[in-house]
């Protein structure tokens, strides 16, 4: 059963929604504050977070901040601000989706539904080439989600493993920033494309021997990001 949090203090719009996703299967963890959300962050494994941006204690935006220091679970931000700032805000610190209320709650379940699929065919869809990459010293193993370095596991976020599988799988052509947001990250994405940057940095520093010589993930000055080939 696939676990959902939500992190909402506006216990009828929660209600609601945990109401639903029960209906639908699901199961549901809720917490009315900032720190009530971390906590309950630590103690499940879940598969979603739904985020509520104006929460008592900690806002939404520091939750956000602090669950992906750690993990890589999909979060969607329900907030009654409609502002492009917090938008893009939310989205830089990691956020997957955003929902403005007052929404419908067909609305809510059909992107919850929607992110949660979108994890499950890239890991059981066969790829093209079989399920193993190799490169000089490196290797991507799609079924066990692994990469791995002369042998030995390197740990990346479920992110910078799908930024390195796509730039893989089309060696030798080069993406743009923006390119690399919508078919990484999959969303329309108006802010800052420093996003990608910062993900290819992070990255860089787990598969090369050298993150300021990349000899795998390369840059196109002026143009974007390759895999060598
Ligand atoms: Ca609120």
């Amino acid at each position: 059963m696939q676990k959902i949090g939500i992190i909402e203090d506006e216990k009828n719009i929660s209600d609601m929604i945990k109401y639903n996703l029960e209906k639908e299967g699901y199961e549901v963890f809720t917490a009315y504050d900032g720190t009530e959300g971390l906590a309950l962050i630590e103690k499940e494994s879940l598969d979603l977070l739904l985020l509520d941006i104006m929460l008592p204690n900690i806002d939404g935006l520091e939750v956000c901040k602090k669950v992906r220091q750690k993990m890589e679970i999909p979060i969607i931000i329900i907030s009654a601000k409609a502002d492009e700032f917090d938008k893009v805000l939310a989205l830089e610190l990691g956020a997957d989706d955003y929902v403005t209320k007052p929404f419908s709650i067909r609305e809510v379940m059909a992107r919850i539904k929607a992110r949660l699929r979108r994890k499950i065919p890239e890991l059981t869809v066969p790829e093209e080439g079989g399920d193993q990459l190799r490169e000089g010293n490196l290797e991507m193993d799609l079924k066990k989600y692994e990469v791995s370095k002369n042998g030995e596991v390197i740990e990346l976020t479920l992110r910078e493993f799908e930024l390195l599988k796509f730039l893989w799988q089309s060696k030798g052509e080069v993406f743009t920033r923006e390119d690399l947001l919508t078919k990484v990250w999959g969303y329309e994405y108006y802010g800052d494309v420093r996003t990608v940057d910062v993900t290819i940095r992070r990255l860089r520093e787990k598969i090369e021997d050298d993150a300021s010589k990349a000899s795998f993930v390369l840059t196109k000055r002026g143009v974007g990001y390759y895999f060598r080939g």
